[in-house]
């Protein structure tokens, strides 16, 4: 009986860091796909995206990939701008909201 290909390791995502429990045949198999990295699922489909969106070869649209994801999540100017937005949205209605309680 052959069990090798059974064994099960966890593969780190070399896009999002996030980490899954796959079997060793499972990794190698995407490791070839994306050049010697892993990826987990969701980056590889997100990749893939990418690629036939582009048209461009897959080391390619991984590199994007990655830089898009650093950008998310390094860069959090936008994270804040967007909860800023969402800040003031919420003062404008609740300041509307208690001077109409104060009306009536
Ligand atoms: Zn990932």
């Amino acid at each position: 009986m052959e069990y090798d290909h059974e064994i099960v390791k966890i593969a780190k995502c070399d896009c999002c860091g996030i980490w899954e429990e796959c079997t060793v045949d499972y990794i190698g198999f995407v490791k070839e796909q994306f050049g010697g990295s892993w990826v987990c699922g969701l980056c590889s489909e997100a990749i893939k995206e990418e690629q036939r969106r582009l048209g461009v070869e897959l080391e390619v649209a991984m590199q994007l990939h990655t830089k898009f994801r650093e950008t998310a999540t390094i860069d959090p100017t936008m994270q804040i701008a967007r909860s800023f937005l969402h800040l003031l949205k919420k003062m404008a209605s609740s300041r509307k909201s208690m001077s109409q309680s104060l009306l009536s």
